[in-house]
């Protein structure tokens, strides 16, 4: 093991992929808003180069954060000089990234058939592409693929739609990867579109949301960043266009959307992960689906899909205004967290975004909500903070699959109650 361990580390040098030797994730729970504070301090030391996976918010919710080598021993001196308390998510970042890679290069393959593909693995970009194309090619009555625009670095931005028939029906929207480094959630959308076309003719009720309603999958919501998630830095967030006057790249897609856009919980530095971008869909990742869903004209449930932290959110994040659906929503949500859970036990909470998890602004569903989109949720899939982003492929399909039920459950409540 060890000397496989060297092997792909040096395979990672000789790619010149970013390298996360001897970095740590370390979970620090802030007891009060005076600790809170402190840490947000420590947010402020680019430096540092700290990667928050969970920002500091309430007391209550643990701080997640990816610190480099040599940031190390200072984060946790300041952390128990303050008296905060803190313990280590993930002692080795690198070993988790290894094994990551080394169980994708066993398993993986170019899909011949949707039936040979393995869903339980990760794939390159190239991989799901394949997917796709294999997919549409045996399923043609009822998959095709659309092109809704092409990202910064001129990559197609893939859509698959799910049709029966009928022109102008309305429609629901399922994406996922926006945030380039959650894998789990472009993995679990590759099993939905496996999942649908099986589906289908079988499972009653989703026949009968399929003979009313197109649903449209965006697997791969943020390409470049993804490509750049397998080349270079497997922890990228963000998309990768250049910002003027910044040598640091990227725009956070998820505070990019034209809804509270430069307010709270969002950066106007480009250096910063959660960076909102010059100007509301300034990244042609958002501007095309922008530009989708106004030129639809018809979509009834928006879920865009995010990882980790296990929960069910709806509108809003940029106010504590509650959503004038806010109590419809929150039914259907208790519902889809009830009906996920009842296959694993995996335990979700849900709520607004500000109440569920911090206030952010410019999110791609309080745009879509405030576009009339009234079925408009996030979730955040697994886990709760032990592996995070490095989900092991062992979970891809138990995710999915309980995913799957929540899903139903908002997408049966769209069918139900038109409006
Ligand atoms: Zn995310």
């Amino acid at each position: 093991m060890k000397g496989l361990y060297v092997f792909a580390s040096l395979l990672a040098v000789a790619f010149s992929t970013e390298t996360f030797v001897g970095q740590q994730v370390l979970r620090i729970f802030a007891e009060d808003d005076f600790q809170v504070e402190k840490v947000k301090e420590l947010e402020a030391f680019d430096d540092l180069q700290l990667d928050f996976w969970r920002a500091p918010t309430h007391p209550e919710t643990p701080i997640d954060v990816r610190v480099p080598f040599p940031s190390l021993q200072g984060v946790k001196v300041f952390l128990e000089s303050n008296s905060i308390r803190y313990n280590i998510m993930i002692q080795d970042l690198q070993s988790l990234i290894d094994e990551e890679k080394l169980h994708m290069t066993r398993q993986r393959f170019m899909p011949r058939s949707i039936e040979s593909f393995n869903y339980g693995a990760y794939h390159t970009p190239d991989e799901i592409n394949a997917f796709m194309d294999v997919l549409v090619s045996e399923r043609s009555f009822l998959v095709s693929k659309i092109v809704i625009g092409r990202s910064y670095e001129n990559r197609p931005i893939n859509v698959l739609k799910f049709s029966t028939g009928g022109t102008k029906r309305p429609a629901i929207w399922i994406d996922t990867g926006i945030h380039s480094r959650e894998w789990v959630t472009q993995a679990s959308g590759v099993w939905f579109a496996k999942k649908i076309v099986d589906s289908y003719g079988k499972d009653p009720s989703l026949t009968s949301i399929l003979d009313n309603f197109d649903i449209f999958l965006e697997i791969i919501t943020n390409p470049d960043g993804f490509a750049y998630t397998h080349s270079k830095n497997r922890m990228w967030r963000k998309t990768r266009s250049p910002n003027s006057g910044s040598s640091c790249i990227g725009v956070d897609p998820n505070r990019n959307w034209d809804a509270g856009f430069g307010g709270a919980g969002s950066s106007g530095n480009p250096c910063t992960d959660t960076y909102r971008g010059a100007y509301p869909n300034s990244e042609s990742e958002v501007k095309s689906i922008v530009d989708f869903v106004q030129s639809h004209g018809n979509i009834k449930a928006f879920i865009s899909i995010h990882s980790y932290s296990q929960l069910l959110l709806y509108p809003y994040g940029y106010t504590k205004q509650p959503a004038a659906d806010h109590e419809e929503l929150d039914a259907v949500a208790k519902k889809a967290v009830a009906a996920l859970a009842s296959l694993y036990g995996t335990k979700y909470t849900y709520g607004s975004i500000i109440n569920g998890i911090y206030q952010a602004s410019g999110g791609t569903i309080d745009w879509t909500y405030n576009q009339g989109i009234k079925y408009s949720y996030t979730f955040e899939l697994r886990d709760k903070g032990t592996s995070g982003f490095l989900l092991p492929a062992k979970q891809i399909i138990p995710t999915a699959e309980e995913t799957w039920l929540g899903l139903m459950v908002i997408m049966e409540h769209t069918r139900d109650h038109p409006y």
